[in-house]
């Protein structure tokens, strides 16, 4: 996802092109590899060097505290003590848990940050993923259950009780991060940003004189820069999940990255990427995963029963629907897609 500056021509903030020239020069913005992904602010003419790196540092803690996939942080210290001790954590990662808990909750478990042993068997967006044996899935499975987590607010421990238990917080932490960026820009009394962590996007405020932002969704065929729509938006955010984030392809099958809690495989069903659009970015990005996790019924049923979230489902065969109002500030940016009535 990928916010338009201009309309004419439509310009993107395109994020590998900003990163490798002018963006990284440019006062009014700054990009880094963290929390495995392409982060980018843009503060324009308000941004100074100590508010960029007060958001660059806390992106970083959050990933130190967060990050299944390097040694010593609180989710890896959680995972190898899992049927050994609880774990004392930062601050963060309770929060992160406590929200992950009650989307696991409400989605009966299709959201489940217990998910690490299947991401782990898979090694999707890893260097050499691959389909696992049957038993190794049933193996993983059995050791995915949210309910099990122990969480001690009070004493901020952390517990997984049996071993081989492992949490995840990929569909989660990016969100919490763009939140936390979000508060130091408004604590530093900056009116006027855009975030963009990956794909997470938050804007804040307006492009200029009440004028929206223009946010671009990405296009399927997960070509950056390319787009499906353009969605109109001022102060919110709009995350996306979908089949082309991160994959790998064996025998001409393509094997994405969100995984079934019920058979252990990427989540198959008739949609290709589920957009939310709403408030806080850790509910989108934990949203955006579970209503494609879901399925468009059950996650429409969800997303509607939600005050102030707005959803996108982009089917396979390019129909897109979505909660009530959400297409009235869609613009259609690519013929292959159709906005169903
Ligand atoms: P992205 O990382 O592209 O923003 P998501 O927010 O949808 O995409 O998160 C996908 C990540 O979440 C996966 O890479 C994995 O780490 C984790 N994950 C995969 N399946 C599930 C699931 N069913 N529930 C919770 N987390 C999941
Ligand atoms: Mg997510």
């Amino acid at each position: 996802m990928h916010v338009i500056k201009n309309t004419k021509p439509l310009v993107f903030l395109f994020l590998f092109i900003c990163f490798f020239s002018s963006c990284r020069k440019a006062p009014e913005s700054q990009t880094e590899f963290v929390l495995g992904t392409i982060c980018s602010v843009n503060l324009f003419e308000q941004g100074t060097s100590e508010v960029y790196q007060a958001i660059f540092a806390r992106l970083r803690e959050i990933e130190d505290h967060m990050s299944a996939n390097r040694a010593d942080t609180d989710v890896d210290r959680i995972n190898r003590n899992a049927g050994v001790a609880p774990v004392q954590v930062h601050d963060d990662v309770i929060q992160v848990l406590q929200k992950a808990r009650y989307y696991a909750e409400l989605t009966g478990g299709a959201f489940d940050p217990t998910v690490g042993p299947l991401v782990s068997l898979w090694g999707i967006g890893f260097e050499h993923p691959r389909v696992p044996e049957e038993n190794e899935v049933q193996e993983a499975l059995s050791l995915i259950n949210w309910r099990d987590i122990v969480i001690d607010a009070g004493a901020k421990t952390v517990f997984l009780p049996r071993q081989g238990m492992k949490i995840d917080l990929g569909a989660i932490a990016k969100g919490y991060a763009a939140d936390e960026v979000s508060r130091i820009i408004r604590e530093a009394n900056i009116n006027k940003a855009i975030i963009d962590l990956g794909g997470n996007v938050i804007v804040i405020g307006s492009k200029g004189r009440g004028i929206p932002w223009r946010v671009g969704i990405q296009n399927i065929s997960g070509i950056r820069g390319e787009y499906l729509g353009i969605m109109n938006v001022t102060n919110k955010t709009l995350v996306t999940s979908g089949v082309y984030e991160r994959y790998f392809e064996q025998n001409g099958r393509r094997y994405h990255h969100i995984l079934s809690t019920e058979n252990g495989y990427p989540v198959d069903n008739n949609l290709l990427a589920v957009t939310i659009i709403t408030d806080n970015s850790i509910d989108a990005d934990a949203l955006s995963t579970s209503l494609f996790a879901l399925g468009y019924e059950k996650g429409y049923e969800l997303a509607a029963s939600l005050p102030g979230v707005e959803a996108v489902f982009v089917f396979n065969n390019g129909i897109l629907r979505g909660t009530p109002g959400v297409f009235e500030n869609f613009e259609l940016a690519n013929r292959q897609f159709n906005v169903s009535e």
